[in-house]
């Protein structure tokens, strides 16, 4: 099945399962579907693959902000799209994402910069351009990371699958990035890490923090809500990191994970009610 099939069923599943959300559903059902009939190859790294062994092997992800290259007209006409759609889809914060509209209208939005900080999480200049224009920069990081993330899901499509099955680090092999969620599959419940720009997925140590490399197994916990099975929220108490994993011998395997994410918000609000950080990254395990 595609992607996005997988995707939409199971927006719909759970919109029957959790109708006072259905508005999230529906809001990431529209967007999916945006996304799909969007032209691609308007991103690409520079990046030259051959270097790939030595750069995973000294702990380097496959792809750097200095690499990347855009295409800026039909990139501006994607981000246009994309702002249009989200007014259009009526979420929050209509006078702000015209504002950013109009910016680019104008042609003053730093598209490639902003990708670059996104991929980078250099959070600087995301935050100076949305001071610029007084917008929230939540919104423009929402904004450009979506984008970064259809146009390096699209490129990694077009090169050869690189191989990381030795990687074992607690952010992505592919773009450097913090796993959103993370999954126990298999007989085994071997854990595996989900990319949220880039959809990559990699097989980690079990009792191990993916954030500061901690594996000593009394500051190594978990907690699940009641009546919700097939999903848990790993804990350190030595980093308080905090990541949302999804059982797939209980819930299936082959789950989109963007869509457990958005699933499993509650977990989150319970994780950072205790002092509990999503995202932590760190070079160093
Ligand atoms: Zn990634
Ligand atoms: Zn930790």
């Amino acid at each position: 099945m595609l992607l996005l099939e997988t995707k939409l069923k199971r927006l719909k599943t759970l919109r029957k399962r959790r109708p006072q959300d259905a508005e999230i559903y529906d809001f990431h059902t529209a967007l999916s579907q945006f996304l799909h009939r969007q032209p691609n190859q308007w991103l690409s790294f520079s990046t030259d693959l051959k270097s790939w062994d030595s750069r995973r092997q000294a702990g380097f992800p496959l792809l750097t902000g200095a690499e990347l290259q855009i295409d800026p007209e039909p990139a501006g006409k994607f981000f246009a799209a994309l702002v249009e759609n989200l007014i259009e889809l009526g979420q929050e914060g209509k006078s702000e994402l015209n504002q950013i509209a109009d910016a680019q209208k104008a042609g003053s939005i730093p598209i490639k910069a902003l990708l670059v900080a996104c991929l980078e999480k250099d959070r600087a200049p995301l935050e100076a351009f949305a001071s610029e224009l007084q917008i929230p920069s939540a919104l423009l990081e929402y904004i450009c990371s979506t984008t970064l993330a259809f146009g390096l899901q699209e490129w990694l499509k077009e090169i050869p699958r690189p191989d990381y099955s030795d990687w074992k680090k607690g952010y992505c092999p592919i773009c450097g990035g913090a796993p959103s969620m993370g999954e126990l599959a298999g007989k085994e419940g071997e854990k595996r890490l989900h990319c949220s720009i880039c959809t990559s997925d990699w097989s980690v140590t079990r009792l191990k923090c993916s954030y500061c490399g901690n594996e000593e197994s009394d500051s190594l916990e978990y907690f699940t809500a009641e009546g919700e099975a097939g999903y848990r929220v790993d804990i350190c108490r030595k980093c308080s990191g905090y990541l949302k994993v999804v059982d797939s011998r209980e819930l299936g395997e082959g789950l989109p994970m963007d869509v457990e994410d958005l699933n499993t918000l509650y977990l989150d609000l319970i994780a950072q009610k205790e002092g509990f950080v999503k995202g932590k990254r760190t070079l160093k395990n």
